[in-house]
Order: C-alpha cells, then sequence, then structure tokens
C-alpha cells in the first residue's frame, strides 16, 4: 500500500511514518539481536575466505574496546584513524573504538600520505590501524600527529618500542579496562565531506544519527517481508565501508539483521564473479559504476546472476536505461529482481530517500520516498519558496539522521543546516504526486566519480601552486563510465607557458587516482566569474561538455 504523503504548505512528510528515537549506542544497536544468530557468518573476506560468526565478532569487539582503554590509554572522545579496505576486522575496530568511548574517522586507504595526513591532523587522531599495504602512510602520516599512541596492525606483530601493537595479540591478550558509559548524543564518527563547498570537512554524526537512520531504512513497511525478523540474506557488497554509505548503509545495516555479509579488500572482475559463484548472494549493494560493469562486462553472465534477488545503488545518480541493460543482461523481469535505488549524503547518516521495496511500475530512475521522520521541502532556485510536484528546486532535508554538525568548522554547518534545522542537500530534485523524488542535478560544486566525492577546491589549490598560473577552476564532465571526471580550466599568467601534461602530473602526483584530471585541462583567457568573483561553474561545464 503506497499512501501519499501528507502534504502542508511548508513541507513534506514521509508517508511511511515515525521511527521511535532510542537511547542506544550504535554498537548496542548493532549487536541487539546477537543470541538470534550468533552461530552464522558475520562478514567474510571473499578473497580470502576469512569469516567470523556473529558471537565471536562481538567478543572480537568487545575485546578490541579493552585494548584501546586498558593498553593503549586512550580516553573517551579521543580520535582513532583507520586506513582500512573492506576487511572483516574492519568492523571489529570501529566497533572496539565506539564500544571504548572514542570517535572514528577512516580514510581511503589508497589516498596518499598527503590526502591522509591532512584529515587525520585537522581531528587530531591519537591512533591509526592499518594493514601492512598501508604502513607506509601511517607512520608517515602519525609524525605530525599530537600526542600520537600507537598504531594497530591488522594481520601483522607487535613492536611495541616502535608503537606498533598486533590486532590479533591486543584481542587475545584480553585487556581488562573500565569501558565508559557512552551517551547516544555522543559524536561517534567523523568522516569527510566536502559538502556543498570548499575542502573536505570532518562531518560529526554522533550514535543517535547513525541509530536513527539504521531504523529508518529497517522501516518494516518499505522493506521486504515487512521485517520478518527470520529472514536471511546473503549479501554481496564491494561499496567501501570507508564512506557513509558502505559503513551505515551496508555494513550496520545487514549486520543488525543477522546476515551474511560477504566482502573484498579490492574489487577485481574475477574475484567478484568468483563471489557470485561461491557465496550465491542474494542481495547486492553496489554504486552506478559496478552496476553499468554488471550490466556490460562480457565476462558477467546470466547465470552468476541467477541467485541475486534485491539490488541496491546508491550513492550517485544512475540511468534508467543502465537498469534496464541490467534486466536485460539477467533475462528477468521487474518482478524476478527488485533493482532499488537510495539517496543520501555522509551529512545525513546518510539516508534520506529510499524506493521503498514494493515500488510501482514507472518509477524506475526514482530514488524513492522520504524514509521514516523524514521531511523535505524543494525549494525554488530562484524565489525561495517551496515547489510543488513535478518542479524542480534545491531539495532541503531534516531528520534525526542530520549531522550535529561540521568539526571545528561553525560557518560551514551555518551554512548547510540552517536555524530550523534543514539540511541544505545542493542538489536539485522534483517529486511527483505520489511523492516519489528524482534527482536531476546539482547546485554545489561536488563532483562525483564513481560514486567518490571529489572537491573541486582542493585540485584548485593545487594547480594554483604552479608558477605559472594566474586562475583555475575544475568542474566535473560526463563519464559514460565514472559518471563524471574531473576537467581543469586553466588561466596562464602573460608570457607563461605549461603543458596539459604539466597539469595534470602536478595534480595525480598528489592525489589518489579518482582525483585525477581525466577530463583533461584547457586554457583560457578567463575564468568566467559573478561580480562577487564566484567562480559560474555552470557555464564552464558547458564548455566542458563541448569540448570534451
Ligand atoms: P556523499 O556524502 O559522498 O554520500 O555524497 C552525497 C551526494 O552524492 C549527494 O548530495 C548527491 O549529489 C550524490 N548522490 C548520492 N546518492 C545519489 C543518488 N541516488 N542519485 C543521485 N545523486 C546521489
Amino acid at each position: 500500500t503506497r499512501t501519499a504523503a501528507a502534504v502542508d504548505s511548508k513541507f513534506l512528510t514521509s508517508p511511511w511514518g515515525e521511527i521511535q528515537v532510542g537511547k542506544e549506542t550504535l554498537t548496542e544497536y548493532v549487536f541487539a539481536d546477537l543470541e538470534s544468530w550468533a552461530d552464522k557468518p558475520s562478514v567474510t573476506c571473499g578473497s580470502t575466505g576469512r569469516s567470523y560468526d556473529y558471537g565471536m565478532m562481538r567478543m572480537m569487539v568487545e575485546r578490541c574496546a579493552n585494548a584501546f582503554v586498558g593498553h593503549l590509554k586512550m580516553k573517551p572522545g579521543e580520535r582513532v584513524g583507520l586506513i582500512l579496505p573492506n576487511i572483516p576486522e574492519f568492523a571489529v575496530l570501529i566497533h572496539g573504538a565506539m564500544r571504548a568511548g572514542l570517535v572514528v574517522t577512516f580514510a581511503n586507504p589508497l589516498y596518499t600520505a598527503d590526502e591522509v595526513r591532512r584529515q587525520f591532523a585537522d581531528c587530531n587522531v591519537k591512533a591509526i590501524a592499518t594493514i601492512e599495504m598501508f604502513m607506509p602512510v601511517a607512520n608517515e602520516v602519525n609524525k605530525s600527529l599530537k600526542d600520537y599512541k600507537g598504531t594497530i596492525w591488522v594481520g601483522g606483530e607487535d613492536d611495541e618500542k616502535k608503537g606498533i601493537y598486533g590486532l590479533r595479540s591486543l584481542l587475545m591478550a584480553d585487556h581488562k579496562a573500565d569501558l565508559p558509559t557512552v551517551s547516544c548524543d555522543e559524536v561517534c564518527l567523523i568522516p569527510y565531506s566536502s559538502g556543498t563547498t570548499g575542502l573536505p570537512k570532518g562531518v560529526m554524526l554522533s550514535h543517535k544519527n547513525l541509530v536513527s537512520n539504521l531504523k529508518q531504512v529497517k522501516c518494516p513497511k518499505m522493506m521486504k517481508n515487512e521485517g520478518d525478523k527470520s529472514n536471511y540474506e546473503i549479501v554481496l557488497t564491494v561499496p567501501p565501508f570507508f564512506h557513509i554509505y558502505g559503513f551505515n548503509g551496508i555494513l550496520n545495516y545487514n549486520l543488525s539483521l543477522g546476515y551474511h555479509v560477504v566482502t573484498m579488500p579490492k574489487f577485481t572482475p574475477d574475484d567478484y564473479i568468483k563471489c557470485l559463484v561461491e557465496y550465491k548472494p542474494t542481495i547486492l549493494f553496489v554504486v552506478p559504476s559496478l552496476l553499468a560493469f554488471l550490466a556490460t562486462h562480457p565476462f558477467v553472465k546470466k547465470n552468476h546472476l541467477e541467485s541475486v534477488e534485491t539490488i541496491m545503488v546508491g550513492a550517485a545518480p544512475t540511468t534508467d536505461s543502465m537498469l534496464e541493460k541490467f534486466l536485460l543482461k539477467c533475462e528477468k523481469t521487474k518482478d524476478e529482481i527488485k533493482l532499488l535505488q537510495g539517496y543520501g549524503m555522509t551529512e545525513s547518516s546518510p539516508v534520506t530517500l529510499l524506493t521503498p521495496y514494493n515500488y510501482p511500475y514507472g518509477k524506475v530512475g526514482s530514488v524513492g520516498q522520504l524514509v521514516p521522520s523524514t521531511q523535505a521541502r524543494v525549494v525554488s532556485l530562484t524565489t525561495g519558496e517551496m515547489l510543488g510536484p513535478h518542479k524542480s528546486g534545491e531539495l532541503w532535508l531534516r531528520g534525526p539522521q542530520v549531522m550535529k554538525g561540521y568539526w571545528n568548522n561553525e560557518a560551514a554547518t551555518k551554512e548547510t543546516v540552517d536555524s530550523d534545522g534543514w539540511l541544505h542537500t545542493g542538489d536539485v530534485a522534483y517529486y511527483d504526486e505520489e511523492h516519489f523524488f528524482y534527482i536531476v542535478d546539482r547546485t554545489k560544486e561536488l563532483i562525483k566519480v564513481k560514486g567518490n566525492q571529489v572537491s573541486p577546491t582542493e585540485l584548485e589549490s593545487i594547480i594554483m601552486e604552479l608558477p605559472e598560473v594566474a586562475d583555475v577552476a575544475v568542474v566535473g564532465v560526463p563519464h559514460s563510465l565514472a559518471g563524471e571526471v574531473p576537467k581543469a580550466f586553466v588561466v596562464l599568467k602573460p608570457n607563461h607557458k605549461l603543458t596539459e601534461k604539466a597539469v595534470y602530473d602536478a595534480v595525480a602526483n598528489k592525489l589518489i587516482k579518482y582525483k585525477h584530471l581525466e577530463g583533461g585541462v584547457q586554457f583560457l583567457d578567463a575564468i568566467p566569474r559573478n561580480v562577487a568573483g564566484k567562480i559560474l561553474r555552470n557555464e564552464l561545464k558547458v564548455l566542458g561538455n563541448r569540448k570534451h
């Protein structure tokens, strides 16, 4: 049953009612029903087969918390930085830290030392957890961290003189400590997001924000089987746990339901197909570029997808035609395989819009309806008034999942969350008569490459360091597989010369691969700006599309 949402003159409310915002911490909530599935597998590494059942996972979380407090001497509220790919121990470390009253921040493990340092120094990280491959980055970064207490090496041995602790020995030693009482109002996660403008900022999320969002997404009426606890699913997922969609929307969501989460530290077509065959997943969590891989890659065959009943697509826009191509590949109808979309932001823990399990035909490209306890306004970009159906404007959202604010950045917080609690998303959307939403554009600068955030400001500041450059602007241009890719427009100082490659290399030498200028470099006489000096990015996008 799909009721049209309630409307008043100022905002829309969720058609799916309200959740009970509780007092649990995230770790308490995720493992609340543990007894029902203690001997079932929790997270399995699809590359190595390493796996822990729920009972073991919970015990490791508790021991990890004790080690943080008893051995590393971490104090409540201090920050732990994770440089980890998707491995089962990710859940142990993050919930161990949260159980100990600590605050976690996570970085893409393929970030350069510069990128990790910027983030970890910004929120004053006191301990890092990583694997062997990224120890050099951890060692490089921790030199510039104040009062650093040690590095936890997953899969490695102790070297206490160097401040290195093997995770296994920390857990085996069973350090006993007085764990603090943690309140649900405390911040427990600081992921980084550039928001509507500028450099990446720490997003302060509390236990209450994250738990609320799990409850909202698990709304029985929106879900399969109306929330039946005996329902069991096998989940194959590659979106990173170091992004809010992978962490809360996938890892915590599935763990709280007792599902079997199969993941892999590095995506390769072979490993992914091997996991499809070996684990026979019933749900796939994907980003649009992975959906494109499944729909179009010749290695992926119809029989590989036979067990799949549900596909959840999130983190970036996908197209109707890609969804159709996927259905053609698996030779299934929309009734046999559910293609669900979610829309969210790091700043909203992340989910605000979700397609209900039994959504009607003709809504394929929609990102769904408001999840429970969530309100929306679609605001005219010119007049600022609330718009009716089928009219596009900026999407504003309000609910218990909206962040507490940006870390150490009052000005950016005020710009993004107004005094009435509305999160100004910087996305352009419209809704139809049944209050299904469609995302059509973005007013914010953010570029999304394969679901990853790229801040134009970050690239622009690197290019500006080149002595030949007088002015620069970076925008996203469309790309068939990645969604969009960054392109730079550069103005040179008079009588100076620079090649496109030199600009490309300046960025490539400092930043992770997905931020590289794959959209190209174009030299201009002037960057179009308004009277206030603000870059007219839309004009550049038009120019970029033409030349690309
Ligand atoms: P992040 O904080 O990295 O999750 O990025 C949030 C942004 O990603 C949103 O503000 C949108 O611009 C974009 N986004 C996320 N999900 C979707 C979706 N389903 N469709 C279109 N854009 C999306």
